[in-house]
């Protein structure tokens, strides 16, 4: 069905950069095939997926939106692509993205554009756009995205889905095509909170092959989803951020956003939580600060791609020497957004410049952890159980609108550049519309208390 649905929607839509129907048949009937055996099942038997198309998959083509990858066919699964098979789910096929993951609107993918099934002359979010346009167009069930700035939350705030970004580290990154590795996490974007907490448990857990992978137990997600849609949310203290969107920092949000926002921290209390503004200075330095730090990271990360390994290579004609043909390949391969990241990080990572910018923004970054802290801890143990926000300051926006304008895109991501830079997790749950788009309420945890996102985000359902 959902291929049905495909073939009849995607052209107009332009989630998917590539789908294999036959290899999905395939899969699925043999989950046919070991059920009616009465053979072992995975939990998700069955089930169709999207993933993003930075998700290392072996023999599918993997692009991450971008040029200098086309016709590239990995050796290996990422870990969380092997996870997902070995659960049973029948993959549909890679969705579309803003060229290595830079950018908010999916218009930076150097393939195509992507259309929100909402008002298809509007954006999908980003950069994780072609798995949000898929779920919201009923072409997938759910799907797998990333997040390094918010690139899971948005495109789910603007397409009216849920979307979770882990606590970092929770998640294996190995296999993900590199942005910017101490900020990259993968989450699940799906239609309710119990089926991204489904999909979230399939893909966590530790995993040696990536270093950076937190030795802690698979956490109990649908559990909590299903607490939450009790709607019980008695003693559970709730702080909303007063710099993303409270008094003072409203600059750049549409009141229809705020509207509904506020409505939803009414909800929560008549659910019987106690609800409390809450400063977080540092907030207002995360944009400045992850403007550094992710290109600084990126623009080490796609240093391998010098033609010679991977996909695209340009002017290897026995005239040029590995000099020409490395630059050649990337001016070529690489499109302007990537080129700005990696000329921007480069500076600032250069000597005499590293203490200035790169340095700064780390201790910027130090601050904010620092904020989140004080806010979950408190004074004497006072603090909160959880943040929340607005997940996006605007709704979907026309496509073109912002594609001249790098610092206009950025301010896509006020809200969700806090939690990335801290790695602590945030959910984005649907909120209502404004001016019949919708809207999108982010919930911050601690870090490994990703449950309680989800239990807030179910009760909010
Ligand atoms: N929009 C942000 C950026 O362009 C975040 C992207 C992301 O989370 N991958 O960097």
């Amino acid at each position: 069905a959902y291929l049905d649905r495909i073939e009849a929607e995607d052209g107009a839509i332009g989630a998917y950069l590539h789908v294999d129907a036959e290899a999905a048949l395939r899969s699925a009937e043999q989950v046919d095939a070991a059920r009616a055996d009465g053979g072992a099942l995975g939990p998700l038997a069955g089930i169709p997926l999207a993933l993003k198309d930075v998700v290392v998959t072996e023999g599918v083509p993997t692009t991450s939106g971008s040029k200098i990858l086309e016709g590239w066919r990995p050796p290996y699964d990422a870990t969380l692509a092997a996870r997902l098979k070995t659960a049973g789910t029948v993959l549909l096929g890679k969705t579309n993205m803003d060229e290595f993951a830079m950018g908010s609107s999916t218009e930076n993918s150097a393939y195509q554009v992507t259309r929100n099934p909402w008002d298809h002359d509007r954006i999908p979010g980003g950069s994780s756009g072609g798995s949000s346009a898929a779920v919201a167009g009923a072409l997938a069930p759910w799907a797998i995205g990333t997040d390094t700035g918010g690139s899971i939350r948005q495109p789910a705030a603007v397409t009216g889905l849920v979307g979770h970004k882990p606590t970092y580290g929770s998640v294996s990154r190995y296999g993900l095509i590199a942005f910017s590795s101490s900020l990259d996490q993968a989450g699940p974007m799906a239609r309710t909170v119990l089926d991204a907490a489904l999909l979230h448990e399939a893909i966590a857990g530790h995993d040696p092959l990536d270093s950076t992978s937190i030795a802690a137990p698979v956490p109990v997600l649908a559990e909590s989803a299903r607490r939450g849609a009790e709607g019980d949310l008695a003693g559970l203290r709730v702080g909303v951020v007063t710099e993303l969107g409270g008094d003072g920092h409203t600059d750049g949000y549409e009141a229809g956003v705020l509207a509904r926002f506020t409505e939803t921290v009414a909800l929560l209390e008549s659910l019987g939580a106690e609800v409390r503004p809450v400063s977080c200075p540092a907030f207002d330095l995360a944009l400045p600060a992850y403007y550094l730090i992710a290109p600084s990271e990126a623009s080490s990360n796609l240093a391998r791609f010098d033609g010679v390994r991977y996909g695209l290579r340009v002017g290897d004609d026995g005239n040029r020497d590995l000099d020409e043909v490395m630059a050649l390949t990337r001016e070529q391969g690489f499109g302007p957004e990537v080129k700005r990241r990696i000329i921007l990080g480069t500076y600032a990572l250069s000597s005499g410049y590293y203490d200035a910018y790169y340095g700064q923004a780390q201790k910027v970054r130090t601050l904010i952890t620092r904020d989140f802290t004080t806010a979950f801890d408190g004074d004497d143990g006072h603090g909160v159980d959880v943040l929340v926000s607005p997940t996006s300051p605007t709704v979907a926006w026309p496509v073109g609108a912002r594609v001249d304008d790098p610092i206009a895109m950025y301010a896509a991501d006020l809200c969700t550049l806090p939690a990335s830079l801290a790695g602590v997790p945030a959910i984005s749950v649907p909120c209502g519309l404004s001016d019949g788009l919708p809207v999108g309420f982010q919930v911050m945890a601690p870090a490994l208390a990703d449950d309680r996102c989800y239990k807030v985000a179910a009760a909010l359902e």
